[in-house]
């Protein structure tokens, strides 16, 4: 079932997730939802704030970076074949110069923005039969953990932006947070108006 995708200005997007434990009601239902939710938007991620659950779960699905023909075929088959769950993680550690990449968000459609993160990662996360790991990412499918990590601490990749780059987007995010916007995929507007 393909849920409605929450906008930017919902106060579920500012808040920390809580961990989860092995029974959280129909868990795997939550979590075939939420993919073919992502797919919907052709997302490369998708958090549970972002669907109105304060909890510390995220899926990321690289796939469509791999069509990037900048990269390697290696780079390439790399993206393709990642696909994750992750429950309760926990960032251990952040290596490398930070480097700047465009980002974009599903629950602020229409704004792209350079965005500075370290390149390497390390992580502690328990995957959908909550079997726990701690695993070393690097490039860009570090960037889209980073990106839905951040969404579990109620962080937005606007929040990490420059005080001017925020004036210049602020009217943007007002109307998106309204649902003054097109976008083909269903959302929840926290600020729109009521149709009478
Ligand atoms: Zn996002």
């Amino acid at each position: 079932m393909i849920l409605p995708i929450v906008a930017y200005g919902d106060p579920v997007l500012k808040k920390q997730g809580t961990d989860i434990t092995k029974d959280y009601p129909n868990f795997d239902t939550l979590l075939s939802n939420m993919f073919e939710t992502m797919y919907n938007a052709c997302g490369v991620g998708l958090a549970a704030p972002q669907i109105g659950l304060p909890i510390r779960v995220f899926l990321v699905d690289t796939a469509p970076f791999s069509e990037d023909d900048d990269l390697s075929q290696e780079e390439q088959e790399t993206l393709r074949g990642f696909k994750r769950v992750f429950i309760n993680a926990r960032i251990l550690k952040e290596e490398g110069d930070a480097w700047a990449f465009s980002e974009g968000c599903l629950s602020i459609p229409d704004i792209r923005e350079d965005v500075f993160r370290k390149p390497k990662i390390t992580v502690e996360y328990l995957d959908e039969n909550f079997n726990k790991h701690t695993e070393v990412f690097e490039g860009l499918i570090a960037r889209v953990i980073q990106h839905e990590y951040d969404h579990i601490e109620g962080i937005l990749f606007t929040d990490k932006l420059s005080s001017l780059k925020k004036r210049l987007i602020k009217g943007k995010l007002t109307n998106i947070s309204k649902g003054n916007i097109s976008v083909d995929y269903k959302m929840r507007f926290p600020n729109q108006k009521k149709k009478r």
